[in-house]
């Protein structure tokens, strides 16, 4: 009897003492989601999770999904066998390279087990020699492993590598965060990485229809969607904020057209944080990046908000974000060409250095609050 496992080792989990039990809750959880809709059974084990039953013609897909979970350290490709050495050859054989050298590695959460780890290893890597002449013992440094796991319930797991995970904590562990979700490259790598940490990640986006198409917010669709399988979230917001753009652009200085857009954009989501029971709120800004993003930009949006605006990026380079978006997967979705609602009345030369007092008199000229009212009117979900 020999089966094809999946098994799972978690990152930081361990860490968390007397919390532990609350954070490998919320992990099983998580990792039931990923799974949901393939054929599987999630068994806790000491120490590590096992992925079940699936039908391994779809592994690779079981193996992609729990890569993505946050809290997972590492996967493997095992197989799981009786706890007699018999069985143990077996399993090594599929294991072990066809050529070349290899080292086998024991070990033996089961203190009874006849033998120990060394004689364990020692005698499976002797069969294994003696079946494949092609094959050749190196300890110090082996171009192949055979891992060789005795459990402490009549099992065995064997398996010859590590697949990196995700790293982080899980998702639901840290607390909510409302994202600030542009179509741009850098938002969605703000949300990644604070979905990374623990925090739950819910992403709101600001359209300017009719100013901006249906193309534009498919695309941020795409990228939320993207960014929930990481996040485990199921829905996107979408506010118009159509009518502030006008009413700023009718009667506010030019210059501070962004400037005063990202200051409803703020209240809006701060807002919304509230329904939605965000603590704080998050976005893709990095110190100097565009005309907004100085620290006179940054502190005009900090003073309209109650909540904490968090911006994981605010000391990335755009190379290193970009880096990022391509590991994550979401690079290709945010460079696809769109009308991103800032690009609609964008001034010619937006100010880059704004004094509080001066943004405060032009956004004097505008019904703030009615303004608000009417955007959070045009609230909509999308199911991802
Ligand atoms: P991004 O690549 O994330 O679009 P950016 O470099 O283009 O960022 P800005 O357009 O100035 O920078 O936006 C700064 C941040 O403000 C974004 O990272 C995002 O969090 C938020 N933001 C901007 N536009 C929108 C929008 N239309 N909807 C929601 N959030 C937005
Ligand atoms: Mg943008």
């Amino acid at each position: 009897m020999m089966e094809k496992v999946v098994i799972i080792r978690y990152a930081e989990i361990h860490l968390k003492g007397k919390n532990r039990g609350y954070f490998e809750r919320i992990f099983i959880i998580n990792l039931e989601r990923a799974l949901k809709g393939l054929r599987h059974e999630l068994h806790r084990t000491s120490g590590r999770y096992l992925v079940e039953k699936f039908d391994t013609a779809r592994y690779e897909e079981v193996m992609e999904r729990v890569g993505r979970v946050f809290g997972v350290h590492s996967c493997s490709e095992g197989l799981l066998v009786p706890n007699d050495m018999d069985s143990i050859f077996e399993a090594a054989k599929c294991v072990a390279p066809a050529s070349g050298t290899f080292k086998v590695e024991t070990h033996r959460a089961d203190k009874k087990f006849p033998l120990t780890s060394m004689e364990i290893s020692a005698e499976i890597g002797g069969r294994l020699l003696a079946h494949n002449h092609a094959l050749k013992v190196d300890v110090h440094d082996p171009a192949a492993h055979v891992y060789v796991d005795i459990r402490e319930n009549g099992t065995a797991l064997v398996f010859g590598s590590y697949r990196p995970g995700a790293g982080g904590m899980p998702v639901g562990t840290a607390g909510t965060g409302l994202l600030l979700l542009s179509g741009g490259i850098d938002s969605p790598v703000a949300g990644y990485m604070m979905a990374k940490r623990g925090m739950t990640v819910e992403p709101l986006h600001f359209h300017s229809y009719p100013y901006t198409n249906e193309g534009a917010k498919e695309k941020v669709r795409e990228l939320a969607a993207l960014l929930a399988k990481y996040t485990l979230v199921d829905r996107l917001r979408t506010v118009n904020v159509a009518h502030i753009q006008e009413e700023i652009h009718k009667h506010c200085a030019a210059d501070l057209n962004v400037t005063l857009l990202r200051r409803f954009m703020v209240r809006i989501a701060e807002r919304i944080a509230g329904k939605v029971g965000a603590q704080c709120l998050i976005t893709g800004e990095s110190l100097g990046q565009v005309a907004s993003q100085t620290m006179e930009g940054l502190t005009s949006s900090n003073s309209v908000a109650t909540l904490p605006i968090l911006r994981p990026l605010i000391g990335f380079d755009k190379e290193e974000i970009i880096e990022r978006a391509r590991r994550i997967g979401s690079y290709e979705t945010s460079v696809l060409p769109y009308e991103d609602c800032c690009t609609v009345f964008l001034p010619e030369h937006p100010a880059i250095r704004p004094k509080l007092s001066y943004i405060e008199e032009e956004e004097a000229k505008l019904d703030v609050e009615a303004l608000i009212e009417e955007a959070m009117g045009t609230l909509e979900y999308i199911r991802l």
